[in-house]
């Protein structure tokens, strides 16, 4: 089980409260980054009896927040897990959408993941142990509409996962790039999701945060695979969308879905 420090952005609810919730008792520390300070606050209060727990309030879709985590990761203890989880989606077609929310998600997902990942490498290889988990999402390979800016930035996490295991494999570093369904959170509530109807999605399509993290934990304690889906309904979306991917190479130039490119 993963013990030691560990850091997890967007603690303040959802997914990335669940990890704060499931690591606290096997955990020393735990640092726990958001915006909304006063929900870290009760949650550190409520896992105070269990292990030490900072909180940062940081926005990490701005330079300034990424800086203060990356300073935060830099000065501490090493980190025994960093989770970059804090994220979140907008909902409309790309060319109807707002630039700077579509600008701030990459941020989100793709500058601050970047700048913590490179700031808690070196520690770990140091010690030579540690883990990397990156919250991606099965969005990251099903092309669906209405969310091209957040599945593009989820298929960055992908792809930045698979190679960086690659070059740790021969180290005791170990990443993991996490592919969630439909989980119930905060996510689809929030403005930028506006007008989402969760009622639509069917009940069997969606999982509670606990099970999210259970998964992969579970997977990164067994020194599974770096790429993990959790649910067999999410693991069959992501290979029902890579093998369709896939078809297109064989597809002859010129037909419909894109085999002239
Ligand atoms: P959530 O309940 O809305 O949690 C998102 C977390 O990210 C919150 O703690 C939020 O905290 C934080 N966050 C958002 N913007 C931030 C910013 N600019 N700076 C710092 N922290 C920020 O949603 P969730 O579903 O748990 O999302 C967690 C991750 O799971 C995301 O990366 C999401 O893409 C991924 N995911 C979710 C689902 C799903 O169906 N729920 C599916 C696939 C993948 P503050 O608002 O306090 O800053």
């Amino acid at each position: 089980m993963i013990g030691g420090r560990a850091l997890i952005t967007g603690a303040s609810s959802g997914i990335g409260e669940a990890y704060a919730r499931r690591l606290a008792p096997a955990c020393d520390s735990l640092v726990l980054v958001a915006r909304r300070i006063e929900r870290l606050q009760a949650l550190a209060a409520e896992l105070a009896p269990q292990c030490r727990v900072e909180v940062i309030a940081a926005d990490l879709a701005g330079v300034e927040g990424q800086a203060r985590v990356v300073e935060a990761i830099r000065q501490g203890p090493a980190l025994d897990l960093l989770v970059n989880n804090a994220g979140f989606s907008t909902l409309n077609t790309f060319a109807t959408s707002r630039l700077d929310d579509e600008l701030a998600m990459l941020r989100l997902h793709g500058d601050a993941t970047l700048a913590l990942t490179r700031a808690a490498l070196p520690a770990m290889l140091e010690k030579d142990r540690g883990a990397v988990v990156n919250v991606s999402s099965v969005a990251a390979v099903l092309g669906l509409p209405t969310v091209a800016t957040y599945a593009a930035t989820k298929a960055f996490l992908l792809s930045f996962s698979r190679t960086l295991q690659a070059e740790l494999a021969e180290t005791g570093v170990r990443v993991q790039c996490l592919c969630p369904g439909y989980t119930r959170t905060e996510i689809h509530s929030r403005e930028s999701f506006a007008g989402f109807d969760v009622s639509r999605v069917p009940q069997e399509l969606w999982m509670e945060s606990a099970e999210v993290v259970e998964e992969s934990l579970a997977a990164l304690d067994a020194g599974e695979a770096w790429l993990v889906a959790p649910g067999e309904h999410n693991r069959a979306f992501m290979r029902d969308s890579l093998r369709a991917l896939a078809a297109i190479l064989d597809e002859p130039a010129g037909s419909e879905s894109g085999g002239s490119q």
